[in-house]
């Protein structure tokens, strides 16, 4: 090729590439302290509840403080509002007052799961069972075969609540939902894959041992005794009881070169620690107010009183705003929302399902998605061409590695995030989101150059004027 040739291409064509041939080595050397942080997180919070429990108390930690209705708020204030233990809203307040629109970062923390069932304990074939109802877009089959363990809390009708925890502390029994052996497999196994795992065949096995005595269910006897010394209750609490089967594997390191991480629960916790982490560590007061919102229930469509589309965020923003006399519409209209949330990866064992031009690819940084949605686009916000220019100048300004993203083929499927409930608040949103392998998986797999490029890209969103 000519030396004329080639200098054209250089100046023309898009240079993307591997994040490890750009990054600095400044940067590269805060990826692991930051990871090893983030695996923490994941194990803290393997449910909503549990993550916002985490997330209040790093919070707490970096000086963030309860708001109260009413309260004096100044430049420089950082306070937070626990949604009902599920959800967490927090805000650095800026040198501008709220009149000049917020910078917001918005991410969920609720993942797929197996939800129990309002009356789950059962006994058949002399062992006890819990019986579920899945949360979220999982693919049945992966959930056999591996340790589950059980989080959440059974309210009573004292107003009390007892929390759940079998299974999460070292050395606890495990819970497991059985599989058909080869053997027997032969007519399962030519079954599609979404059909050979039926939902009512996702039952956890709770034990095995009867209560000595004569008649029926004496091992769901023997487990609602273990229940009842432990917590308290009894069958009928189930009724008002949350409580959720997650895999009970802990984050690890992947790779021999240790680059990757797998975890139960990377969609959508790996963008909600990077917004989070990014607020409690901005140095200075930023420019606008910075606002972190981490969301329940965006894997069941952000419906709910804890989801994105609950007046609970609208509440905590109009409040701020009171506090400063300005109209929250006011706000809004000159807000930004960064909507934070996983996105697929370009994976080479199935790379029929990808658009190699327009996937992501680990260790190629945050994947901007102008659109999310299915089927033409639909249930996607579609961040205009602006907003896309606005988000690319403050990331390369800030030298953070990013690519674009569109999650798979046209027309094989698609997906949705918080953004269009943000968008439709008339607060001007794109999406952007950590690349990752299985996802919805009970094990998935993210980059942690990703994760990292993704935590300064929220930084360097809450430090930036839209
Ligand atoms: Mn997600
Ligand atoms: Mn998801």
């Amino acid at each position: 090729m000519s030396d004329e040739l080639k200098e054209l291409k250089e100046k023309l064509f898009s240079a993307r590439k591997n994040g490890w041939d750009r990054i600095s080595a400044e940067d590269a050397a805060g990826i692991d302290g930051y990871c090893e942080d983030y695996k923490r997180f994941l194990d803290a919070g393997k449910t909503e509840r549990l993550c916002a429990k985490e997330i209040v108390a790093l919070a707490e930690q970096a000086g963030y403080v309860p708001y109260e209705r009413g309260m004096a708020l100044k430049t420089g204030d950082k306070v937070y509002v626990c949604n009902r233990g599920k959800g967490v809203m927090l805000a650095h307040l800026g040198r501008r007052p709220l009149d000049a629109g917020a910078q917001i970062a918005a991410a969920h923390i609720d993942s797929p799961r197996l939800d129990l069932k309002p009356n789950p304990l059962y006994e058949d074939g002399e062992l006890a069972y819990f019986k579920t109802h899945y949360y979220g877009g999982i693919r049945k089959y992966q959930w056999p075969t591996i340790p589950l363990e059980l989080h959440g809390v059974v309210a009573l009708k004292d107003g009390t609540s007892v929390a759940v925890n079998i299974g999460g502390d070292d050395g606890d029994p495990r819970l497991v939902i059985t599989d058909l052996l080869p053997h027997l497999g032969a007519e399962q196994g030519r079954k599609p894959l979404a059909e050979a795992i039926p939902a009512e065949n996702l039952n956890l096995l709770l034990g095995s041992r009867p209560v000595a005595g004569e008649g029926s269910d004496r091992v769901k006897l023997a487990i609602m005794q273990l229940l009842h010394d432990k917590y308290g209750i009894l069958e009928d609490d189930f009724t008002s009881a949350e409580l959720e089967a997650v895999p009970a594997v802990k984050a690890c390191d992947i790779g021999l070169d240790r680059s990757l991480i797998g975890s139960y629960g990377h969609d959508d916790r790996v963008c909600g620690y990077a917004a989070l982490r990014a607020l409690l560590d901005l140095e200075e007061t930023p420019e606008k107010t910075a606002v972190c919102v981490l969301a329940d229930k965006e894997e069941i469509g952000s419906d709910g009183v804890t989801g994105m589309q609950s007046a609970a965020f609208d509440t905590f923003m109009e409040d701020l705003c009171d506090a400063q006399e300005v109209p929250l519409r006011v706000c809004f209209e000159k807000s930004f929302c960064l909507s934070a949330d996983v996105t697929a990866a370009f994976d080479p064992n199935f790379a029929e399902a990808y658009e190699k031009r327009n996937a992501a690819f680990l260790n190629y940084g945050i994947g901007l998605c102008k659109y999310t949605g299915a089927r033409g686009k639909s249930g996607a916000s579609d961040a205009d061409a602006e907003t896309v220019a606005y988000v690319r100048r403050v990331f390369d300004e800030a030298g953070v590695i990013w690519q674009i993203a569109e999650l798979g083929k046209v027309d094989l499927g698609g997906g949705g995030t918080v953004a269009m409930y943000m968008a439709n608040r008339n607060i001007t949103t794109l999406d952007a989101g950590v690349p990752v392998l299985s996802m919805h998986a009970p094990f998935e797999t993210v980059s942690k150059l990703d994760c990292y490029e993704t935590y300064l890209g929220m930084k360097a969103v809450y430090r930036s004027v839209f």
